[in-house]
């Protein structure tokens, strides 16, 4: 059995409870004392009129007038003499009227009291009003109405009250059905397409139902879907970059290492190219699991930076000496425009010549002949820095791409040129993890340019 069902259905019974047996109870006593005031009022009208009709109790022909009254308009009557003895009465069998209630009447004060037929045992409301002759108090003349008359009206409005609550409790009962089953069948299914999800299925996509909570809890399950097959996905092809990137170099060196062991070389020259051979795809292959393991620990955020207020510019000189060589190699000019007194930026010293020596490395890689940038200037609290080539440029469809890992726009040419497809994908990680930001704009065979952008540490202020 479905348990919303159930938890709402007896919640709204409960309230409907709650509700409705002290609003009826109220209504009950409310009707009963209405009807009871109004029955009161009318026998007290009628026992008014009727003793002050009466002048004496010797004609019989007026007493039994007053019988027939009574008859007509549905009451009882019932008159006493001075001392409390029955003088006439309709077909009642009551008691007496106490000592007290007929004090009561000698001093001219109507009496309301219950009556009780001895026989039947029905109850009566009735309405005494002393009988004067000439001032002086000659008995009392009740009117008498059978309580049936009070209580069978309440009963008509009671039952119609339980009918009509009867009447909302069922309806109430079939919308929360309704409602209850609106809500569950969605979740009966998310609750299979995530039993789906755990079990692998990734391209599950639930029904959203509606704008409310369930309908973004269903987006939230759609949502998780996507990205953990987009993780996936993600991962599926790490691995198989990383196998081919391991298996290329390894099959130069298997290949060149079997060449010089079977001697299958004719100078000394060659027999020193297969050995440098051997010893570059060493290096790329050290640099190529540095890389992995740098990217690694700072995706699982295990890697340790060691802020400190820099001096980004003492760090980019260190950078540019070491690159100058190559530069120098390739006949590539470098010009430097780096504003004075550049304030200090919060970072880790070595991790930023990483990052600098990356995209210098990157800017004289890609670009054969030229000039090379290199700007560092100050504006509103943040240090930038352009690193600007003039080498074959990012088309700009790519430009979206070339921080992820193993993208390269051209994959043999990155190969020649030493790259691993995981520069920039470590670069972006670094500044990111230094509060920075980098981006990049470039025209083919025009020119690639990154910006970096630090926020200058607090201290510097
Ligand atoms: P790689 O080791 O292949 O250089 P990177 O992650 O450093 O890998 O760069 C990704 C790709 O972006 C490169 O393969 C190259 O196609 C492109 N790229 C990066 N820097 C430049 C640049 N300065 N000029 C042109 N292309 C670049």
């Amino acid at each position: 059995m479905n348990k919303i069902v159930l938890k709402l259905g007896g919640t709204i019974m409960v309230l409907f409870l709650v509700v409705l047996l002290p609003l009826g109870y109220v209504a009950n006593q409310i009707f009963t004392s209405f009807y009871y005031n109004q029955v009161g009022t009318e026998i007290d009208d009628l026992s008014k009129k009727y003793a002050r009709t009466i002048t004496s109790f010797d004609d019989e022909q007026i007493l039994n007038m007053f019988k027939t009254l009574a008859d007509l308009t549905n009451k009882d009557i019932y008159i006493v003499d001075s001392n409390g003895s029955v003088i006439a009465k309709t077909g009642i069998r009551v008691g007496d009227i106490s000592e007290e209630e007929m004090k009561q009447l000698s001093q001219g004060q109507p009496v309301r009291k219950k009556f009780m037929d001895v026989e039947t045992e029905s109850s009566y409301l009735g309405s005494g009003y002393p009988i004067t002759q000439q001032d002086s108090f000659i008995g009392a003349f009740f009117v008498l109405a059978s309580t049936n008359d009070v209580i069978k009206p309440v009963e008509k409005v009671r039952d119609l009250l339980i009918l009509s609550a009867v009447g909302a409790l069922f309806l109430a009962l079939g919308l929360t059905f309704i409602l209850s089953k609106k809500m569950s069948d969605p979740l009966l299914e998310m609750e299979q397409a995530t039993r789906q999800i755990a079990k692998g299925n990734l391209d599950i996509r639930v029904n959203i139902p509606s704008r409310d909570e369930l309908g973004s809890l269903g987006k939230a399950i759609n949502d998780l879907a996507f990205e953990t097959n987009r993780y996936r996905t993600n991962r599926k092809e790490f691995f198989a970059n990383i196998s081919h990137e391991l298996r290329t170099p390894i099959s130069y060196m298997k290949g060149y290492a079997q060449v010089l062991k079977q001697g299958l070389y004719k100078t000394e020259a060659e027999r020193v190219q297969y050995l440098s051979i051997i010893e570059d795809e060493t290096e790329r292959m050290v640099r190529l699991i540095d890389d992995l393991f740098d990217l690694s620990k700072m995706e699982e955020g295990k890697i340790d930076l060691h802020m400190a207020p820099t001096d980004l510019t003492e760090v980019l000189e260190a950078a540019l000496l070491t690159i100058k060589i190559d530069m120098q190699t390739k006949g590539l000019d470098l010009n430097t425009y780096i504003q004075k007194e550049i304030p200090y930026i919060e970072a880790d010293g070595l991790r930023l010549q990483q990052v600098l020596m990356n995209l210098l490395g990157n800017a004289v890689r890609y670009t054969e002949s030229g000039t090379i940038d290199v700007r560092v200037w100050y504006e509103k609290d943040w240090v930038h820095v352009e690193i600007k080539d003039t080498g074959i440029g990012i088309p700009e469809k790519e430009l979206p791409f070339i921080f992820e890992r193993f993208h390269r726009v051209d994959k043999s040419r990155s190969r020649e040129l030493g790259g691993t497809g995981l520069g920039l994908a470590i670069v972006k990680n670094l500044v990111e993890l230094q509060n920075g930001t980098i981006t990049v704009t470039s025209n083919v065979n025009k020119g690639t340019t990154f910006y970096l952008h630090f926020p200058v540490s607090e201290e510097d202020l």
